[in-house]
């Protein structure tokens, strides 16, 4: 399964990342205050320059710790990114002109080397700013080189430990970030499958109530109405005498009956449909489309019962017959005011012989109030489906 840069970001940067730049670069200048300190108690010869340059290297991480803390709280990785790389950019160029002008300053500044690169590893959030990122670290040393400079001549093995130690960083820069996005890439898949999990019945794989709710409430905003008053299909939808089911064969054959029903379902109507179990032998399909509602329910309704009407061979029972009450969704109407009126249809599907549909009319062509189905009878029969053998 494939994970998104952007899945990976979000995880990465907003969360749980970000918040460790800042405190590292706030650590980082105080253990460069530190370090002058111990300068000044060693009566260090080139405490003056050694004051400004770890003043300066702390206050600007203090900077760009604040910088960083507010482009990650913004969600910007490029940004965040780019100041980590000017972090360790700045950092080591401090280190090299530190370390190069005296042995005391080399002793205290070459561990930064290796902790600054490896630790990094852990809030690289691209693999580019990774590599980008460790290599910043060697242009300060790289720099003195290549200009010759004379502050090198004072310590000359500092470039070949400053490379050795660069290079084992990175080592475990690159480990530990392969690692991080090991547990990043873990955490966005268990997460992408928890909410699926959450939105899915475990017994049939329909959606489950809620999330049909949310289902449809996002396509009514997605797909305005066909017809100027109505904003989708409604369908209730009930095992005829599933108790029987459970009570003649037992609980796991009910639970197979649940689940070819679903199957059912699935290939009795569209892709774009919302289909779900509302609980129970109960189910739902929403189709956002309200123009045709009624001639499209008996569509359904028919498709539904040919293909549960194939005797299942080898079982106790024969065939599964479902009644149906179905509605159209008038624009704006609550959903589970539309629910409770194809649930009045169903029930009067039940009440009129089960295997059948009845359909309810929208509450913009019903008589007002709406009525109870057991007080009249507003409800069309829209379709008999001929009875089949009764489990
Ligand atoms: P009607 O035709 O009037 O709908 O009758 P019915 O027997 O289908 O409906 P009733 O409400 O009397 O019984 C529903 C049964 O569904 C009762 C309950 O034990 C069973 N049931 C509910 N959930 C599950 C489930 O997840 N698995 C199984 N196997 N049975 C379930
Ligand atoms: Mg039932
Ligand atoms: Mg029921």
């Amino acid at each position: 399964m494939t994970v998104t840069q952007s899945e990976l970001m979000d995880f990465n940067l907003r969360h749980h990342v970000a918040p460790v730049v800042p405190k590292l670069m706030a650590i980082t200048g105080l253990i460069n205050a530190c370090g002058w300190f111990v300068s000044l108690s060693l009566g260090n010869p080139h405490l003056g320059r050694l004051a400004v340059e770890h003043m300066l290297g702390g206050l600007t991480m203090v900077l760009l710790g604040v910088i960083c803390h507010r482009t990650a709280s913004a969600g910007r990785a490029t940004s965040t990114t780019v100041v980590s790389i000017l972090f360790v950019l700045v950092t080591s160029s401090f280190l090299c002109l530190t370390a190069a002008n005296n042995h005391t300053g080399l002793l205290q500044s070459l561990p930064y080397c290796m902790v600054l690169t490896a630790v990094s590893g852990f809030f690289w959030l691209t693999r580019w700013g990774l590599v980008v990122g460790s290599f910043a670290g060697m242009i300060p040393p790289f720099f003195l080189v290549v200009t010759g400079n004379s502050l090198l001549t004072l310590t000359p093995h500092f470039f070949a430990i400053y490379v050795q130690l660069w290079m084992c960083a990175v080592v475990v820069s690159f480990a530990l970030y392969a690692f991080m996005n090991r547990v990043r890439r873990r955490y966005v898949l268990t997460l992408r499958e928890l909410e699926e999990q959450a939105r899915r019945d475990s017994l049939t794989g329909l959606l489950n109530r809620r999330h049909f709710a949310d289902g449809v409430a996002a396509l009514r905003v997605a797909s305005p109405a066909r017809t100027p008053a109505m904003e989708g299909m409604l369908l209730y939808i009930d095992i005829d005498h599933f108790k029987m089911v459970n009570d003649r064969f037992g609980h796991a054959e009910g639970d197979r009956v649940l689940q070819r029903t679903a199957r059912a379902l699935e290939a009795a109507c569209e892709p774009s449909d919302l289909i779900a179990r509302l609980g129970g032998e109960e189910f739902a399909v929403f189709r956002p489309d309200g123009s045709t509602a009624e001639s499209a329910c008996a569509a359904i309704a028919e498709r539904l019962r040919m293909v549960l009407s194939h005797p299942d061979h080898g079982r106790g029972w024969q065939t599964i017959t479902v009644s149906v009450g179905g509605t159209s969704l008038a624009v704006g109407e609550r959903l589970d005011d539309a629910l409770q009126r194809a649930d009045h249809a169903l029930f009067r599907a039940k009440h009129d012989g089960r295997d059948r549909v009845v359909f309810a009319p929208p509450v913009s062509q019903a008589p007002e109030p709406f009525p109870d189905v057991e007080r009249t009878s507003p409800l069309v029969n829209v379709t008999s489906i001929p009875q089949v053998a009764a489990v």
